[in-house]
């Protein structure tokens, strides 16, 4: 494997470390504010207007971010922790990536 292709693996390992960080992240925080049986029971919907919200409303970070924090429909504010929440998985998913990768790279001699 030459210098760049390996690179390019970790930086997609890293992002893929990361997005399934958020995801756990986001996962964590609905089970935070709904409980175990909440979160795997119904879809999530807005504290404001109470609407189901829809697929590309629920992506952990982004939908934060294009949203500027606040419901599509009604405007009434996500919550902050949310968006913590989910950064703070990102950024475990890409310290565990990190930790794998190096205890692979420390095996391999
Ligand atoms: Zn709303």
């Amino acid at each position: 494997m030459t210098g760049t292709s390996a690179a390019v693996l970790l930086a997609l390992l890293i992002v893929l470390g990361a997005l399934t960080g958020a995801v756990i992240g986001s996962f964590a925080g609905v089970v935070r504010s709904r409980g175990w049986r909440g979160a795997l029971r119904g879809r999530s919907h807005c504290v404001g207007c109470h609407r189901t919200l829809r697929w590309h409303e629920l992506v952990p970070i982004a939908s934060y971010a294009v949203q500027g924090g606040r419901c599509r429909v009604c405007r009434a504010e996500i919550g902050r922790e949310a968006l913590v929440v989910e950064l703070a998985g990102a950024a475990a998913g890409v310290l565990v990536t990190l930790g794998v990768v190096g205890l692979a790279l420390l095996l391999a001699g």
